[in-house]
């Protein structure tokens, strides 16, 4: 696959201009040429073959030569709903989430989780970036608004809603429908509280657990979505 490059404006002429990370990246890093072909996508669907044709300071310019609608999404839409993590780890868990395939990323504030650890949207969307430019995903996993759990707990019936909490379901014991979208709930290090465990219950979710050990955040998060997704 040739170098892939993501655009902040919408592509859709002939010609467009690359700035900021990307050319940088580009001119300083990749000291490309010229000539030179790479694969440009904005993140609303396909991808552009284009060609260098103009090198400035701070930005470069293409030629955009073949647009090819190729998606490299799961089958139905996927969220993920966690208590984040900090630092390193929630850059991991947004890198992988986006490899997955997952759609939508819901920060989730919880009984032992009050103030939300995301970390300023602007960089969140920059993991995004990077991680779709290296996986091949052509649209960007969502960051949505933070939410608080029961909030969010009232959710469409015609979703699969799963919440991981330790002795839950088995992922082979869960009732799935395939034809639909799945929303998935992981909680924070302290764990969801008894009462939240139950109002979830009350709304029809499900409660899915992974073994005997307890994972932290982002190993549920992964190994559920794995587990929910490939193959
Ligand atoms: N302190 C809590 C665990 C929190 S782990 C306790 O002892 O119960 C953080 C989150 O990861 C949990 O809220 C849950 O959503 C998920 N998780 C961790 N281990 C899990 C397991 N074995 N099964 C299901 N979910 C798990």
């Amino acid at each position: 696959m040739a170098d892939r490059y993501f655009s902040e404006e919408p592509l859709a002429n002939e010609h467009a201009t690359l700035r900021g990370n990307e050319a940088h990246h580009l001119l300083h890093v990749m000291r490309a040429k010229v000539g030179t072909e790479i694969i440009v996508f904005d993140g609303q669907g396909g991808e552009w073959w284009s060609e260098i044709t103009k090198l400035g300071r701070t930005e470069v310019e293409l030629a955009l030569k073949k647009h090819r609608p190729i998606e490299r999404e799961l089958a139905q839409e996927f969220t993920l709903a966690v208590a984040l993590p900090k630092g390193d780890r929630q850059r991991w868990l947004v890198e992988k989430a986006v490899e997955l395939g997952v759609s939508r990323l819901v920060p989730l504030t919880t009984a032992r989780s009050m103030a939300s650890a995301a970390e300023a949207p602007a960089k969140l969307l920059r993991y995004v970036i990077e991680a779709s430019k290296q996986c091949g995903r052509n649209r960007l996993l969502e960051i949505a608004k933070p939410q608080a759990w029961d909030q969010f707990v009232w959710q469409d019936a015609e979703v699969n809603r799963l919440v991981a909490h330790p002795g839950g379901l088995a992922v082979g014991e869960i009732q799935r429908d395939e034809q639909a979208a799945t929303l998935l709930a992981v909680g924070p290090e302290g764990g969801l509280t008894d009462e939240e465990i139950q109002l979830a219950r009350q709304q029809g979710w499900q409660i899915v657990g992974l073994g005997e050990r307890i994972l932290r955040i982002e190993t549920a998060a992964l190994a559920l979505v794995a587990r929910l997704t490939v193959g």
